[in-house]
């Protein structure tokens, strides 16, 4: 059974949303983005492409699940250009993620766990020369995959900017 409300509130999720994985908005382009490495993990991470492959693989592997549940969390800024904060905030969005994955796994058998941006467990990735250090736990990037997140958070009905000095994430989860 997939946890509860409550479950969720519990490990530090803001807002949620299941949609049908249909309503994925999958975009080529976004992709570009990715290649054009604005956050510098383009080819460093098993998270991020091409490790995690085209956009077309990335939409089959999702569509093979039925639903999506959108999830949020919202972290402090002490300003709009509080870059610590943002890392700070992503490395707490990726803790949740972490709490997300021992929550689940004990309840669904089959299931992807997406989150924004690329992986930054270990100081030195192992990519491309061994496998990840962590795959069951590796949680590839929403942005990689090809999909709008702020359409996504549209689609499942969140919001995308939770106010003034703060910053959001979003996750994905394919069940
Ligand atoms: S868990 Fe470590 S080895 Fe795996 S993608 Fe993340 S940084 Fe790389």
């Amino acid at each position: 059974m997939v946890p509860q409300e409550s479950d969720w509130k519990a490990i530090g999720i803001h807002e949620y949303k299941v949609i049908s994985t249909n309503d994925i908005p999958f975009e080529p382009e976004i992709r570009k983005i990715c290649e054009d490495n604005v956050c510098r993990l383009y080819g460093k991470t098993w998270a991020c492409p091409p490790a995690v492959g085209t956009v077309e693989q990335c939409k089959e592997r999702c569509l093979q699940y039925k639903q999506a549940m959108v999830f949020s969390a919202v972290y402090p800024l002490e300003d709009c250009f509080d870059y610590e904060g943002m890392k700070k905030g992503h490395k707490a969005f990726k803790e949740l993620c972490d709490r997300l994955y021992m929550l689940i796994q004990k309840d669904i058998s089959s299931f992807h766990l997406l989150s924004n941006e690329g992986c930054k467990r270990c100081d030195h990735c192992t990519y491309p020369s061994a496998d990840c250090r962590k795959a069951e736990m590796l949680f590839p990037s929403l942005e990689g995959y090809g999909i709008n997140v702020m359409k996504l958070a549209q689609n499942a009905d969140l919001r995308y900017n939770n106010g003034k000095n703060k910053v959001t994430y979003f996750g994905m989860l394919l069940y």
